[in-house]
């Protein structure tokens, strides 16, 4: 008879997904205020003694890791501003188990950091760009910085960091007549563009509701730039959907979090900078691991409160059009 050992198990939630994926926000802090994201002012920061440190983060991959999570993206926030974020991607690179470290960045501080952060394990990128026009970047991202981000993005390839992929949050009046250019871009290098659905966070109620364009639309527009066809994209862990057209070096998709929402293969939870544990992109559901993490829990402790965590892990967001999340940082989970 076989006998399972259920400590073993990996983690799975009521709903028969198996969970492999974590992200992990390192701050909440940010050097940019994007539109759809932070107000000008940026948000009610959290106190730096709540913010887990880089060891305490490894601890818990590591719990994650004895568990089945397989791959970790770092995101914030802007996770670049964390100093020496290097040393945690060394640090993860190092846990059984962990396959796969990636960076969600706005790209300011890339291209500086890129040597110790490739040299420190670091193998894929997303880099955010809303818009391929200066004077727009400093109206999106309300601080200066196109150039840096282009530079970071040069400095990617060049280190081989593969695959690339790009997140433009499409809004209308705002950056939608620069779907052609980025389609272009696909056209011409081996880089995967996703436009995103702008989704109700904070104070953008307003812009959500008028800026907001459907996948349905963003991809019936980039038909007006030639045809498309259906691709399998670069893998990962993500919700894009993906399309290249004839010839082109890299491919367009869609992420769909209103409009399509891939509930159902949800396959990921994140961690805050402060030590929660967030099971769903827009509910409220979570729990607290830096409480038993400094209370000097072990690895199986963690790995059980995980375990645990999967009974609160919802089946589905009811997050609709023009309704605020009620967990005001919803956003940081997706497309990074
Ligand atoms: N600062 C990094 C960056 O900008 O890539 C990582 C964190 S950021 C919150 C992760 C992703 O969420 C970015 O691609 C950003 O464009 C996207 N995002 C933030 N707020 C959003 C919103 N309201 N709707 C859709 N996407 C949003
Ligand atoms: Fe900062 Fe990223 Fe939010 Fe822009 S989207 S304000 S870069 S955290």
């Amino acid at each position: 008879m076989t006998v399972i050992d259920l400590t073993r198990a990996p983690l799975e939630d009521q709903f028969r997904r198996a969970i492999t994926y974590l992200r992990v926000s390192v701050t909440d802090k940010c050097n940019l205020r994007c539109v759809y994201c932070m107000p000008e002012g940026g948000l009610t920061w959290l106190p730096k003694a709540d913010i887990l440190s880089l060891e305490e983060i490894a601890e818990i991959v590591r719990a994650a890791a004895s568990v089945g999570v397989r791959s970790v993206r770092l995101t914030g926030g802007e996770p670049l501003v964390r100093r020496d974020l290097a040393s945690l991607v060394r640090m993860i690179a190092r846990i059984p188990g962990i396959e796969d470290i990636a960076l969600s960045t706005n790209g300011l501080l890339l291209d500086a950091q890129l040597d110790e952060l490739v040299d420190a394990g670091l193998r894929r990128v997303n880099v955010s760009l809303d818009t391929l026009n200066e004077q727009r970047f400093f109206e999106i991202a309300r601080r200066p910085g196109l150039d840096r981000v282009i530079r970071s993005i040069y400095a990617a390839f060049a280190a081989g960091l593969a695959p690339i992929k790009i997140n433009c949050v499409v809004m209308r009046g705002r950056n939608d007549d620069e779907l052609g250019a980025f389609a272009d871009l696909t056209r011409e290098c081996p880089v995967f563009v996703r436009f995103i659905e702008v989704m109700p966070v904070h104070e953008n109620l307003d812009l959500q509701r008028e800026g907001y364009i459907s996948s349905d639309e963003i991809l019936e527009r980039l038909r007006a730039h030639g045809e498309l066809r259906p691709v399998s994209g670069p893998g990962g862990n993500g919700p894009a959907r993906y399309f290249a057209y004839d010839g082109a070096a890299g491919a367009v998709g869609v992420i769909s979090p209103l409009s399509h929402d891939y509930c159902e293969r949800c396959n990921r939870v994140r961690l805050s900078a402060d030590g929660k544990l967030r099971l769903c992109l827009f509910g409220d559901q979570h729990v607290d691991l830096r409480t038993p993490l400094r209370a000097g829990s072990t690895i199986e402790q963690l790995a059980a409160i995980l375990r645990g965590s999967m009974l609160i892990k919802p089946e589905r967001h009811h997050l609709d059009l023009g309704e605020a999340s009620s967990r005001m940082r919803a956003f940081s989970e997706i497309g990074g």
